[in-house]
């Protein structure tokens, strides 16, 4: 299954992925980082990138 990732250098906290995928994303120092790589069975990890405003979400 493919895993998500977030651009760090792209990436401007919103929380927007937080609240879509709350147990595959989380904030801490304003960045989203994955703390649930095999949770997108949680929720919708292709709506989460596809919310992101500036594309940080990919998948791998
Ligand atoms: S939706 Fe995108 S910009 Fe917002 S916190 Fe998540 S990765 Fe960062």
């Amino acid at each position: 299954m493919a895993t998500p990732v977030v651009d760090h250098d792209v990436c401007i906290g919103c929380g927007s992925c937080v609240e879509t995928c709350p147990e595959v994303f989380e904030l801490r120092d304003d960045k989203a980082w994955v703390i649930g790589h095999d949770k997108c069975n949680t929720c919708d990890c292709e709506e989460a990138a596809n919310l992101c405003p500036v594309e940080a979400i990919k998948f791998e």
